[in-house]
C-alpha cells in the first residue's frame, strides 16, 4: 500500500480497540500528541481483578516520562519472604526472586493498579465506549472504517488494536489467530482473592510446586492476596473449556496441607478469574496500512517474560512519538516497529527460559528446583540459580 500521509490539523482521529493497559496508554499518549482518540471496549464496564505485576524495564521508564509514577503504588513489603510449600504442606524458605533487571528500578504492583492510574489520566480526556467491539474493518488511502457490533460506524485516520491476546482486530485484518498463536502446553489461572489466607504474613510470597504444576500466592500491604496457578496439560484448548473450579481441582488434587485447598475455595469466591492457555503471539508485521496492533494483540510474550504490561505502555508511548515525528504513516509505523522489535524478541526468548522459574515443567525440573533451594546459599547453588533464572 502507498504511504498515506499522517493527517495534519486538530482532528486526527484514532480508534483504539481495548481499554487494557496498552489501549489506555496509547490513548493517553496519542491525546498528548494532539490526536483525538476514541476507545472502544467490549466489556460492559471497567475491568476489575487481575494478578501481581513486576513492573520495570522499558515500561517503567515510559511511565516515568509520562509522569505516572507518582500515582503508582509500590506494594513491595520490606523484608518480604519467598516461601516454598511442598506436597505435604510443609513451608520452607524459597528461591530468591530473579535479578531486578540489572539494578534498574522496579515496583511490585497489581495489574489493576496500572489500569487504574492510566484510566484516571485518560478518562476526562478521551471517550471510552463500553459494550461493543469491531465487527468489520475496511480501509483505503484516506481512512479506516470500523463497523461496531452495536451497528454504529466509526471512521478514523488510525486504528489501534489493543484488544489483547485473542485480538479481534488481528483476526479481521491479519488473519485467524491460529496463524500467530504459539501455544505452550500450559494453563494459567489468576485472581484477586476476597479474603486473606490463613497462615500468611503481609509480604509473603508462597509457592507450591510439583512436576508440571505450581501455585503462586502474593500478599501485599492493605490488600487481599493475589494468586496464579500454572499447570501442564497435553490439551490446553480442551482444558480451558472446563470451569476453572473443576479444572484446578483436578490439576491440584494431591496437594496436602491447608493452603492449596483454601486457595481453591478462595478462587471460587473471586469476582473474576483469568483462565487461559499460555501462548505467545508472533507476527512478522504489526501494522497493515492504517491498522496497527499494540501490546498482547501484537506480541503477547506470556506472563513468564514479566514485561507484558511494561511493553504495552512503552509501545503506546513510542507509537505516539513516531506518528508525530514522521510525515507518512507507513514510515512512522515502520520506524516504530524497527525500534520496538529487538526488545520484544528478547523478552519472548527470555520467557522460554523463565517458564522453568515459574513452574518445574517435569520431574527433572522439580528436582533441580529443590536442589537450587537447598543449595541457595552455596556458590554452586548460586550458579545453578543464575543459569536457570538469572537470579
Ligand atoms: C498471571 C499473569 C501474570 C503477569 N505478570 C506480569 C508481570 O509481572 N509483569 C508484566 O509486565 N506483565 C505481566 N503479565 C502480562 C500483562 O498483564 C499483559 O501483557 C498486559 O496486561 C496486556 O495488556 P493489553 O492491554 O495488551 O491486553 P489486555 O489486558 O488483554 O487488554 C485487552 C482489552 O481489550 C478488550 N477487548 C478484547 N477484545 C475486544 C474486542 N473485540 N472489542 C473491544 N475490546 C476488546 C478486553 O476486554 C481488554 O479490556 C502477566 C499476565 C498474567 C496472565
Amino acid at each position: 500500500m502507498t504511504t498515506p500521509p499522517v493527517p495534519s490539523g486538530p482532528a486526527r482521529r484514532a480508534l483504539i480497540i481495548g481499554s487494557g493497559i496498552s489501549g489506555l496508554a496509547t490513548a493517553l499518549c496519542l491525546h498528548r500528541a494532539g490526536w483525538d482518540p476514541l476507545i472502544i471496549e467490549r466489556a460492559p464496564q471497567r475491568r476489575t481483578g487481575g494478578y501481581f505485576v513486576r513492573f520495570n524495564g522499558l515500561g517503567y521508564a515510559a511511565a516515568e516520562r509520562l509522569g505516572l509514577l507518582k500515582a503508582l503504588p509500590d506494594r513491595t513489603v520490606p523484608g518480604a519472604r519467598m516461601l516454598e510449600i511442598d506436597a505435604r504442606g510443609r513451608i520452607t524458605p524459597g528461591l530468591p526472586m530473579p535479578a531486578q533487571a540489572n539494578g534498574t528500578p522496579m515496583r511490585m504492583l497489581l495489574r489493576s493498579d496500572l489500569e487504574h492510574v492510566l484510566y484516571e489520566a485518560v478518562h476526562d480526556l478521551v471517550e471510552i465506549r463500553y459494550g461493543t467491539g469491531p465487527a468489520t474493518i475496511t480501509q483505503d488511502r484516506d481512512q479506516v472504517t470500523v463497523t461496531l457490533t452495536d451497528g454504529t460506524v466509526e471512521h478514523a485516520d488510525l486504528l489501534v488494536g489493543a484488544d489483547g491476546i485473542h485480538s479481534t482486530v488481528r483476526s479481521l485484518v491479519f488473519g485467524p489467530e491460529d496463524l500467530y498463536r504459539k501455544d505452550f502446553d500450559h494453563v494459567v489461572a489468576a485472581c484477586v482473592m476476597q479474603d486473606p489466607l490463613p497462615g500468611l504474613e503481609e509480604g509473603d510470597t508462597l509457592v507450591a510446586t510439583a512436576p508440571g504444576r505450581s501455585a503462586w500466592i502474593n500478599t501485599y500491604r492493605d490488600h487481599p492476596p493475589v494468586a496464579f496457578l500454572l499447570y501442564r496439560t497435553p490439551w490446553p484448548a480442551a482444558e480451558i473449556r472446563k470451569t476453572p473450579s473443576r479444572a484446578l481441582r483436578e490439576a491440584f488434587a494431591g496437594f496436602r496441607g491447608a493452603v492449596i485447598p483454601a486457595l481453591l475455595k478462595a478462587m471460587d469466591r473471586a469476582e473474576s478469574v483469568v483462565f487461559d492457555q499460555v501462548s505467545q503471539i508472533q507476527l512478522n508485521r504489526w501494522s497493515q496500512g492504517r491498522v496497527v496492533l499494540v501490546g498482547d494483540a501484537a506480541w503477547c510474550m506470556t506472563l513468564y517474560s514479566g514485561q507484558g504490561s511494561g511493553m504495552g505502555i512503552a509501545g503506546g508511548e513510542l507509537l505516539a512519538r513516531m506518528v508525530t515525528e514522521h510525515d507518512h504513516l507507513s514510515a512512522a509505523l515502520g520506524e516504530w516497529e524497527t525500534q520496538l522489535r529487538p526488545a520484544v524478541a528478547k523478552h519472548q526468548k527470555e520467557a522460554l527460559r523463565m517458564q522453568h522459574f515459574f513452574m518445574p515443567v517435569n520431574r527433572f525440573g522439580h528436582i533441580a528446583r529443590s536442589t537450587m533451594i537447598r543449595t541457595a546459599n552455596t556458590p554452586m547453588g548460586a550458579k545453578l540459580a543464575k543459569a536457570v533464572m538469572g537470579a
